[in-house]
């Protein structure tokens, strides 16, 4: 980190801020130019509250040289983390795809549709049973009854379990969850991501609809800040002054995060585009573009579904979907290799 003095600092307060900051165990570099003082941290930064400095009366500005997020950094894990459940591996090589429908509607659905995803190549099941829902009058979620359905679906076809957790106090029907689903709106739902890192199980951490990529990082930071570095990130849109589709795909969020991090990456382009017709096309190129799995919605009944039925796929359309991901797939992840090499 480099503190760039102002031109009117005299020398007490500098100074007083050098022993402050030795006190917290910074090696402080002094480099006085004829236009400018700066002055150079080594240490770990990532504690240093960088807003508190700026409003420090001598200081100009201050740049961040490393990034904010330690554990969950590239630079300092090289190696991509893999992430393994019940046989079923993201990351590192390994393609996951987790589909499965938006809710839980009843025992036959979530089993009748596990049974569909697992035959067409997914290795996950996804399925909200706390759904959180812009109305207060749009159907809710079966709530512990949903996770019930979802272990019956578990049992019946042997796939890990992906689902969503909206509150801290929900925690006690997840013990025999696979995967717990941070979603979109609890990004920064910081007391919910502490306690997550207490968690021994992974974490699927969506990306908030308007939260920067390094905002992401920071609350992956959080969860293995607590000890769990199981995580996996998914982009799922952000939310753009483009109308015509439900949010706006960043695509290029994929190579960016996995430049940046080591953790998993994958993609849900359900959410991110809210249509169906466009669902194949976006996993094509979420395939092309890295990334390490897919979140896909697909439902028995996409016209009568309780809720997203525009954007869920049929198990036909999931089937033809994969077929197509998994050539350009394994033809993608050779090249971009060859490409990193
Ligand atoms: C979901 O996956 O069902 C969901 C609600 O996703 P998001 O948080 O991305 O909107
Ligand atoms: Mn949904």
């Amino acid at each position: 980190m480099v503190i760039i003095l102002k031109k009117s600092h005299d020398k007490a307060q500098l100074d007083s801020l050098i022993s402050w900051l030795k006190s917290k165990n910074f090696e402080c570099h002094l480099s006085s130019g004829t236009s400018q003082t700066i002055l150079g941290l080594i240490g770990d930064t990532s504690v240093l509250d960088i807003d508190l400095l700026k409003a420090m009366d001598i200081v100009g500005d201050v740049k961040r040289i490393l990034e904010p997020y330690k554990n969950v950094n590239r630079r300092f894990h090289p190696d991509d983390t893999v992430i393994e459940v019940g046989g079923s591996k993201i990351g590192g090589g390994n393609f996951g795809v987790m589909a499965g429908p938006c809710s839980v509607e009843s025992a036959e659905q979530i089993i009748g549709i596990a049974e569909k995803v697992k035959a067409a190549g997914a290795n996950f099941l996804r399925g909200g049973a706390y759904k959180p829902r812009s109305s207060p009058y749009s159907f809710q979620g079966l709530r512990d009854k949903g996770i019930e359905m979802l272990l019956e679906a578990k049992k019946a076809t042997g796939l890990p379990i992906v689902t969503e957790i909206m509150d801290i106090s929900q925690l006690q029907y997840f013990d025999d969850i696979d995967v717990i689903q941070v979603g979109t709106r609890n990004m920064q739902n910081f007391e919910l991501l502490k306690e997550l890192g207490k968690c021994r199980k992974p974490i699927l951490l969506k990306r908030g609809m308007s939260a920067t990529l390094e905002e992401l990082l920071m609350s992956a930071e959080y969860i293995s800040a607590g000890g769990n570095t199981e995580i996996i990130l998914c982009e799922r849109g952000i939310r753009t002054f483009e109308p015509a589709t439900r949010n706006t795909l960043d695509i290029s969020a994929v190579p960016l995060l996995k430049k940046l991090s080591h953790l998993p990456v994958i993609v849900d382009p359900s959410h991110a585009t809210g249509k169906a017709s466009l669902v194949k096309s976006m996993c094509l190129a979420a395939a092309a573009s890295g990334a390490d799995g897919l979140m896909i919605e697909v439902h028995n009944d996409p016209a009568h579904a309780w809720s997203d039925g525009q954007q869920s796929l049929t198990p036909d359309e999931f089937k033809s979907t994969m077929d197509a991901v998994k050539h350009i797939w394994s033809f993608c992840f050779d090249a971009l290799k060859e490409k990193s090499n």
